[in-house]
């Protein structure tokens, strides 16, 4: 057998598991969030696929001796999804290696199971949210020389099946423990650089994104967001009343307290798919989508009536009331023009006395009245 040639196939199955398992790192969004059954479900889909197109193109170690990466794909389900998922991406490829046959087909299935169990023992059966972590098993190098190294002894019983001498067996065992530990590393190695790229993202985007203060997503976030809403959506425009005496009165540490709690509070009151923002100082906007006419004018008086009720107590101000005016608008038509009607209307909000909602919400337009918007006083309690 030519040595070369045995080399370009090891590298050409090494070449399709590196592939295959930066395909299926595309499927990753987060690192921590709940996955849909439908992504894990093409995610398995995806991993026994790339495990039988390595079955498929095996490199020829020997006369009758065939070798391919297919173990690390269950080694690598089972380490970030437990010993049963482990097992589920074994099942079909030992089913495969059974209908092969010969003396080699019990030993290689008893082999692919022992893979599924040795990497899966420390993971439990199953792992729910996989969590990223450090983990460099280049570093930790006995770990997949300890996996492989177990799950290769069938080799010998394949050997003493065929009659063959065992002493045979060492190089061929040695070979393949050494091979596929090389190629769990590697493999794990590119699906490790893709979630820490993620993490990375995540937490750039945390920078980029969100308001540190208050925890809200900021101006930067709102424009984007803003640009391409859900339709139909609905902007409020929300400015703190009197809130210069609050700081005067309290300080300015006490005075952010209140933009936290106004946040904390804007955030029970409202969907999690609905966003706040803060875009600078002392006002907000909510972005609600998808919504209607009716409701989103309930949700805004909600916000105000919670506001008034709670503020003030969760931002460790007893005996105070801290109310919030606002400008309620349908986000359509020139994205500025809404901005500045909304504007407009926390404006007139605050002139009504403020701790109310004025929206244009329900307005029957006119020819001739444009510019004037109608404005109807959604709750107010002065
Ligand atoms: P109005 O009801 O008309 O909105 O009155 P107001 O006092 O809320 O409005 P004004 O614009 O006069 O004052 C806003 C205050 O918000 C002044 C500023 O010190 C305060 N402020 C802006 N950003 C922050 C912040 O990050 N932390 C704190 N504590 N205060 C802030
Ligand atoms: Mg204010
Ligand atoms: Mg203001």
């Amino acid at each position: 057998m030519d040595v070369m040639v045995v080399v370009d196939e090891l590298l050409v199955n090494l070449a399709l598991l590196i592939a295959g398992v930066t395909v299926i790192t595309l499927t990753y969004q987060g690192t921590a969030a709940r996955e849909s059954p439908a992504r894990l479900l093409l995610r398995y889909s995806a991993t026994v696929t790339v495990a039988f197109v390595l079955l498929l193109h095996s490199a020829h170690l020997a006369p009758g001796l065939l070798f391919d990466f297919c173990g690390v794909m269950i080694a690598l389900a089972a380490r970030r999804y437990g010993l049963i998922a482990g097992v589920l991406v074994a099942l079909p490829v030992a089913l495969y290696r059974l209908a092969l046959g010969g003396p080699g087909a019990w030993p290689g299935v008893i082999s692919l199971l022992l893979v599924a169990l040795l990497a899966g023992a420390r993971t439990g059966w199953v792992r729910r949210i996989p969590r990223y972590s450090e983990d460099d098993l280049l570093h930790h190098w006995w770990v997949p020389a300890g996996i492989f190294g177990l799950s290769s002894l069938p080799t010998f019983l394949a050997f003493f099946l065929a009659g063959k001498p065992l002493l045979q067996a060492v190089p061929v065992y040695l070979s393949i423990t050494a091979l596929s530990a090389l190629g769990l590393i590697v493999a794990h190695g590119v699906k490790q650089r893709r979630l820490r790229s993620l993490v990375r993202t995540q937490q750039l985007e945390q920078l980029v994104f969100v308001d540190s203060l208050t925890g809200a997503l900021n101006r930067r976030r709102f424009d984007e967001d803003f640009r391409h809403p859900e339709q139909p959506a609905y902007v409020l425009l929300l400015d703190l009343d009197h809130f210069k005496h609050i700081n005067d009165t309290y300080g300015h540490d006490q005075g952010d307290g209140v933009l936290r709690a106004l946040v904390q509070v804007l955030q029970e009151t409202v969907r999690p798919t609905d966003g706040i923002y803060r875009l600078g100082g002392e006002e907000f906007a909510v972005l609600l989508s998808p919504c209607d006419d009716v409701v989103v004018r309930r949700v805004a008086e909600r916000l105000r009536a919670r506001v008034q009720d709670l503020l003030a107590t969760r931002a460790g101000l007893r005996g105070e009331t801290i109310t919030v005016s606002g400008g309620l608008v349908r986000l359509e038509g020139e994205k500025r023009a809404v901005l500045r009607t909304a504007d407009e209307l926390l404006y007139q909000a605050k002139a009504f006395g403020r701790n109310r909602i004025v929206t244009n919400l329900g307005r029957v337009t006119h020819a001739g009245d444009e510019g004037q918007p109608f404005s109807a006083r959604v709750g107010s309690t002065t």
